[in-house]
């Protein structure tokens, strides 16, 4: 996302942008990012510093911690970047900063469902599709 300094005044100003993932090269070897990440940006000047109150959402394909099964996982952020006028040229381009806060904020853990049963230690059932076997 990108805008004009110019545009920007004390009044908030608020921007929607949908980025195509496969742009913005945010896969690792675990995660992989589907759809579109959804921005919605607001932009307000503060003396010599620009505010902007991000919110983003990204959906990708995780693989269940508990089950091991891969599941669409949608996780909302909100956040605020803060810029100097005196640091921005003409345009001020957000890009980079929200791709730092989608990668530092990625969960340790993550499931298919709440209350997802996992895996059985000893007969290995999927607990959410079968019973356990064990006796
Ligand atoms: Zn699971
Ligand atoms: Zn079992």
């Amino acid at each position: 996302m990108k805008i004009e300094v110019e545009k920007i005044k004390e009044e908030e100003i608020e921007l929607t942008e949908s980025v195509k993932v496969a742009e913005w090269n945010l896969d690792s070897f675990d995660i992989k990012f589907i759809d579109n990440i959804e921005l919605d940006c607001k932009f307000k000047r503060v003396g010599r510093e620009i505010m902007v109150d991000v919110c983003v959402v990204t959906h990708r394909m995780i693989t269940c911690s508990r089950c091991l099964k891969e599941a669409k996982h949608t996780l909302k952020q909100n956040f605020t970047l803060l810029y100097n006028i005196n640091e921005l040229g003409n345009y001020l381009d957000l890009n980079k900063g929200i791709r730092e806060e989608i990668l530092l904020n990625f969960p340790m853990k993550v499931l298919c469902c709440p209350d997802c049963k996992g895996i059985c230690n000893g007969c290995n059932a999927n607990l959410n599709i079968e019973k356990c076997k064990c006796k």
